[in-house]
């Protein structure tokens, strides 16, 4: 088989809403098919792909350098051993050629939204949900063979953003609402009011809650040293789920301090799009293996390709997959989370629509969510998603 032609848009994602850093009223996405030249009951395969919330679209590295490359590679080189499908490491390297070592950037979004579509694609051809076919290419080497993967994935629900208006008694409704839809935990934004606001807001929604547990706080980056850790010191009575980048991203000397300092578990990588940036988070950022949890999301990161590699740096240095937790809320992290046993994945319910959220008519149950039952992503499922994929077709 090969790849016949590959399209790409940009598609906006606005919404009002501000962490303790950005507003996303500009935000836009990448959107891409992969055209191949396999029909299957009368229809051609296509792999889609597309980048999640918090980076924007990223057209001219797609168009310029990273398309092209594909479509001048030659096809024997990048198909799968058997021929079925066009092997997605194959088509990574060719993709990133001439591309240097080092300033990742983020052409690991542009490579991650054309490698997502190209997991999309081969698990089609295979005729496989993509979590089980992640799990039969990957499970050995991860050493998680053997095992039948579970398709029932702990979601929490990422909200409580700072809405122009919105006030505790708004917070405290958003939340609830999450409550009643079937999530089990929370998770809110931090940095963006006063400490002592902070604390009532995080005291409104601990009330709905059984425990701390089942909240988790989110700074986005949005702290030096001193601030990081007198939140932390603050955030310990309450005994949180987590505390999500207290510092910025990169800098792992206050990820550090934090770490030393906190008696709730930190969880960081929404930010870390390498695994060479994940060795030296891991190396450097006093970052606990039986308490953290780690955010890499692969549709940030270069891809499903690359997060494997991720996961490889992870048992190097004595951590294991179930610390993991995609950012970004969306189909491909939940498909990687069931296939890679990782520990579950971010959900945003009703906003970054239509490109955060599951399939149609997926309920969350008990904090949980399925995969749909059908090759890929799923995405088919998402009528408001595939409108826009196949508007890039016609
Ligand atoms: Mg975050």
């Amino acid at each position: 088989m090969r790849i016949t032609e590959i399209r790409q848009t940009t598609v906006p994602i606005r919404s009002d809403m501000k962490n303790a850093y950005i507003s996303f009223s500009e935000m836009t996405v990448s959107l891409v098919a992969v055209v191949s030249d396999v029909v299957r009951d009368g229809r051609t395969l296509v792999g889609f792909g597309f980048n999640s919330n918090g980076r924007y679209s990223q057209a001219g590295i797609l168009s310029d350098r990273m398309i092209p490359r594909l479509l001048n590679a030659n096809s024997a080189d990048l198909a799968s051993q058997d021929g079925t499908y066009v092997d997605p490491r194959k088509a990574w390297q060719a993709m990133m050629l001439n591309e240097k070592p080092g300033g990742h950037g983020e052409r690991s979004v542009a490579a991650g939204v054309l490698d997502m579509a190209l997991w999309d694609l081969a698990s089609k051809c295979v005729d496989m949900p993509l979590y089980q076919f992640i799990r039969k290419a990957f499970g050995p080497e991860l050493g998680i063979s053997g095992e039948e993967p579970s398709n029932r994935i702990f979601v929490y629900a990422a909200g409580g953003y700072y809405d122009a208006g919105k006030g505790i008694a708004g917070l405290k409704d958003e939340m609830k609402s999450y409550l009643d839809s079937g999530y089990t935990t929370l998770k809110m934004k931090i940095g963006g009011a006063t400490l002592s606001e902070d604390l009532r807001r995080i005291e409104a929604v601990l009330s709905l809650l059984p425990s701390g547990e089942h909240l988790a706080v989110d700074a986005n980056g949005r702290f030096d040293r001193a601030q990081a850790v007198e939140y932390a010191f603050a955030l310990a009575p309450y005994r949180l789920k987590w505390y999500e980048e207290p510092g910025d991203p990169l800098d792992f000397e206050v990820n550090k301090a934090v770490c030393a300092q906190s008696a709730i578990p930190i969880a960081t990588g929404e930010n870390i799009f390498s695994h060479q940036d994940v060795r030296n988070l891991l190396r450097y950022g006093g970052m606990n293996p039986e308490t953290d949890f780690l955010q890499m999301d692969p549709a940030l990161s270069y891809g499903l390709t690359e997060y494997v590699r991720m996961l490889h740096v992870l048992l190097e240095q004595g951590w294991s997959p179930s610390r993991c937790i995609p950012h970004g809320g969306h189909q491909f992290g939940l498909q990687l989370s069931a296939g890679l046993g990782l520990y579950g994945n971010e959900s945003y319910p009703g906003i970054f629509k239509p490109f955060g959220g599951f399939a149609d008519g997926v309920k969350v149950e008990d904090g949980t969510v399925r995969n749909p039952n059908l090759p890929g992503i799923g995405i088919e499922q998402k009528a408001e998603l595939y409108e826009l994929c196949r508007e890039l077709l016609a």
